[in-house]
């Protein structure tokens, strides 16, 4: 029998009436013969006003207890839920984290899911009842209550779905695994597979928050790497730990209205189409906080000694920009969440002294930033983006890139004009095949996009049924040296608006197709730009970025330099798993090559060292993460 998890979002279940329709929803498809599985989260806005009351008794509540007090606002969801199910005819019984097994870490306040147990489940649905569970939260090996992180009901939604999906068969009580040949759930739920559907306020994923720019567009589908980014860099529609599930295990997704019956956006594998536009969406964060590290020695395992150290309290760095060296001294530029400052400028500082080096940050800065993997493709994208920001007099703070995304940091007060003048520049706002339509028009117009059918031939199944006994862990899929490109690097370029986006825009009038991009602030005013091109156009590139360079200030110093080598680690969850850049610095480290450039983003993390140690390097990454 097809089985349903249906997610329904604190939107969702604030009232009776709401419940009560949501319960309905369930009761559609139990009755149209799937098995249904409801994850539920706090009402409206239970979960921050357990915040405000826990503030109200200490501004730093412990994590534990947080736990404790956050899980109850899952459990009155599930109660009412199964009383709404059970009144209105249908057999259901609610459970909590802990009583399915979600066994997590013991990170409080953002655990990482390690196992679920799938037996007390698969028990209840096969006595034909609706299990309905609370999302959010688990249990550590030693019974405490633990919490994913806010936005956490979508992981446990899918973390359900996909173990169900290929462990769904586990009866008795000694974990038996049957994950036979299970068929993915058909690109649209049908047959005998497993589907998803997030439930929320919002008809879809749209081009970016429709709530900011009311002019956004509804997704008919995405993929899970574009909704990976987009999720990680500030699109709150979706909690980023869900759709690495999601990838990982092969669930397709359905974001859909908790209030009306239209079609969401589907979240599928990668298809052909997805590359015809160069970004399919962007995002802001409004609260970052960016921290720089001004003067550090320009030395193999400084990078290293950092963020061990930031990693070590579990805090994810966002972005990071490290500059190539001058004089020997570098500066690493990275950006938190603003709640996670106070814990990092704590961890950095006493490094920083340590190191003969000085610690500023600032606070009213927000993150602005475009996907699409048609990126990988279409070019002249980064440059569009700046010439953007350049024409809404939008200074850019720091620049970092990934394969299918680029981020820039900007201030606060330009951050929402920010992401309206790329949203315009790419079209975002414009009809377009596989984004919804305006509202009147007819459909023939643009063609909807169907969503890729899900097919797991050939998919390794034993490995997924060890990457079940430890869900949550990082996936690394790749390592990868590229030496076919140089760097250019203009030292002290004045830091104001529309500097960077001459220089793109000359390189990009002589053909010169650019790749990585780093900008950081390096000093009072002054901010340092290095990118990377095609050796065979590195001399014509550096003549192009000198003149440009040079009418800014005629003393501008810009370096080429062709003996660069670039390494990938290419996997799902790069950035929030703390431990990655820890892992890959410190592989780096250990053998006492310097890092010069480093950019981060989920999917992929990226370092540039000396050319001739890129080999060894790739050595160096392939044992750390175990790739062959
Ligand atoms: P739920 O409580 O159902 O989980 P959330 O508030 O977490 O709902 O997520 C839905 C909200 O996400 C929307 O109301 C919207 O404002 C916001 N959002 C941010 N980015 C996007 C996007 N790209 N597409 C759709 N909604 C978005
Ligand atoms: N209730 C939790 C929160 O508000 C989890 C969730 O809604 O997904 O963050
Ligand atoms: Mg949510």
């Amino acid at each position: 029998m097809p089985l349903v998890v249906q997610k329904f979002g604190g939107s969702s279940v604030a009232t009776a009436e709401r419940i009560m329709r949501a319960a309905r929803r369930a009761i559609n498809a139990r009755q149209a013969g799937s098995q249904v599985i409801v994850v539920v989260s706090a009402r409206g806005d239970t979960t921050d006003e357990l915040i405000e009351l826990a503030k109200e008794i200490t501004d730093r509540p412990p994590a534990r207890e947080m736990d404790m007090l956050l899980a109850t606002g899952e459990q009155i969801s599930i109660a009412l839920m199964a009383m709404a199910i059970q009144t209105l005819g249908e057999k259901a019984i609610s459970f909590t984290g802990a009583q399915i097994g979600i066994v997590t870490d013991s990170y409080h306040t953002k655990a990482r899911i390690k196992n679920i147990s799938t037996q007390r489940m698969r028990q209840a649905l096969d006595e034909g009842k609706i299990v309905i569970v609370a999302g959010f939260q688990g249990i550590d090996e030693d019974y405490n209550i633990t919490t994913l992180g806010r936005g956490g009901s979508d992981t446990t939604a899918v973390a359900l779905a996909a173990v169900m999906k290929h462990r769904g068969q586990e009866t008795g009580g000694r974990g038996q695994e049957a994950a036979g040949r299970n068929q993915g759930a058909g690109g649209r739920g049908q047959g005998s597979g497993v589907g998803c559907e997030i439930y929320t306020d919002v008809d879809g994923v749209y081009t970016t928050d429709p709530r900011i720019v009311p002019e956004a567009r509804k997704l008919d589908a995405i993929s899970y790497d574009e909704m990976l980014e987009l999720a990680s860099v500030g699109a709150g529609v979706m909690h980023s730990r869900s759709i690495e599930f999601a990838k990982k295990f092969d669930v397709p997704l359905q974001v859909r209205s908790s209030f009306t019956d239209t079609e969401g956006t589907w979240i599928v594998p990668e298809s052909e189409w997805m590359h015809d536009v160069p970004v399919c969406g962007a995002a802001i964060v409004k609260d970052e906080a960016r921290v720089g590290i001004v003067g550090v020695p320009d030395q193999p395992g400084i990078s290293h000694r950092i963020f061990s150290a930031i990693a070590q309290e579990n805090i994810a760095v966002d972005m990071i920009a490290q500059n190539v060296g001058s004089g020997g001294k570098a500066s690493i530029g990275f950006t938190v969440t603003k709640t996670e400052l106070p814990n990092t400028l704590a961890v950095v500082r006493p490094l920083a002294v340590s190191l003969g080096a000085s610690v500023e940050h600032a606070e009213e800065v927000s993150k602005v930033s475009i996907v699409g993997t048609g990126m990988r493709t279409h070019t002249g994208v980064a440059e569009r983006m700046f010439a953007a920001l350049a024409g809404a007099g939008v200074n850019m703070k720091m620049i970092t890139t990934g394969d299918i995304k680029i981020s820039v940091l900007v201030d606060k007060a330009d951050g929402v004009k920010a992401l309206r003048s790329v949203h315009q520049t790419f079209q975002l706002d414009k009809p377009r095949a596989g984004a919804g339509l305006p509202v009147g028009a007819t459909p023939a117009a643009v063609p909807a996009r169907a969503p890729a059918v899900l097919d797991d031939n050939g998919r390794d199944l034993a490995a997924i049924t060890q990457q079940l006994s430890s869900m949550e862990e990082i996936v690394v899929s790749d390592v990868q040296l590229s030496t076919d490109q140089g760097s250019i690097t203009v030292f002290d370029l004045p830091d104001e608006t529309g500097n960077c986006s001459k220089v793109f825009q000359a390189v990009a009038a002589g053909g010169i197709i650019v790749d990585t991009i780093v900008q950081n602030l390096a000093g009072p005013g002054r901010a340092q730009l290095s990118f990377s091109v095609p050796q065979a156009d590195l001399d014509r590139a550096l003549q192009l970025t000198c003149a440009v360079a040079q009418n800014f200030d005629p003393a501008a110093q810009v370096l080429a330099d062709a003996n660069i080598a670039r390494l990938f680690v290419l996997g799902i969850g790069m950035r929030t798993h703390t431990g990655v850049a820890r892992r890959m610095f410190g592989a780096l480290a250990e053998r006492g090559i310097n890092i010069r450039m480093i950019n981060t983003s989920e999917v992929r993390v990226s370092v540039v060292v000396d050319q001739p140690r890129g080999e060894e390097a790739l050595a160096a990454l392939k044992a750390a993460f175990n790739v062959r």
